[in-house]
């Protein structure tokens, strides 16, 4: 079974994913690590996010590995080449430079046969921007994640504040906007809800709400 969890940035995703696949026993993909990572050496090799060959040379030729922390019961790590890049790829350098990386239709192409190659590992809880529209169509459940743009920001600004990275508020919000106009308004793959995708709008709701409500739909589908 694959669940789809789509929406902006911001809109409680990677949390929502990961408890949800821990609670489920799935399998779990953070598809916007994959896009970081192609950004994030992009950018030490000095290649311009918007070259598409260089880029998509970059994305053909990585070896992109998921793994796990010791007691997680989900991956959270990500090895790109062997090296450990789950912290660097959260830098607010690449957070501007992936949209650019992310637009180029033959960057997505390689992106989602990887992506579509890791339903060999079973039940799957994916998350990402088109994984209900593109990645995968026939997904049993799938979910739009949504919230109000405030909260979305705030949700952003605290994460960075944990991770030691001191940005205004405003600031973080406005490079979010930003982000959101770029992956909806994209030729390839944009960001948007399936249409036969249920809207979930988080703004007043905990995490633990918002898993709930997605794993009662899986349990109806099963
Ligand atoms: O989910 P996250 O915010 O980490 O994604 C980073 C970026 O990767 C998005 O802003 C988007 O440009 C790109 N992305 C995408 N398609 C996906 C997942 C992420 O274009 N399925």
């Amino acid at each position: 079974m694959i669940v789809a969890i789509d929406g902006p940035a911001g809109s409680g995703k990677s949390t929502v994913a990961k408890m949800l696949a821990e609670r489920l026993g799935f399998h779990y993909l953070d598809t916007g690590a994959m896009y970081r990572s192609v950004a994030l050496t992009a950018l030490r090799r000095g290649i311009d996010p918007d070259n598409e060959q260089g880029v998509s040379t970059i994305a053909r030729e990585a070896y992109i590995e998921f793994i796990h922390e010791s007691g997680a019961g989900v991956p959270t790590r990500i090895l790109f080449d062997g090296e450990d890049v789950s912290v660097a790829i959260r830098a607010p350098e690449v957070d501007d430079a992936v949209s650019s990386v992310a637009r180029l239709p033959r960057v997505r192409e390689i992106m989602v046969v990887r992506q579509r190659a890791q339903t060999s590992l079973g039940d799957l809880v994916a998350e990402g921007r088109d994984i209900g529209t593109v990645v995968f169509p026939d997904a049993e459940v799938k979910v739009y994640l949504t919230a109000s743009p405030e909260e979305r920001g705030r949700r952003r600004h605290a994460e960075l504040y944990e991770r030691g990275v001191h940005v205004a508020r405003e600031e973080v919000q406005g490079a979010m906007a930003q982000r959101d106009n770029a992956d909806s308004t994209r030729k390839a793959a944009p960001l948007s809800a399936a249409a036969d995708a249920r809207i979930v709008d988080t703004t007043d709701m905990s995490t633990v709400e918002v898993v709930e409500a997605i794993a009662k739909m899986v349990e109806a589908d099963r």
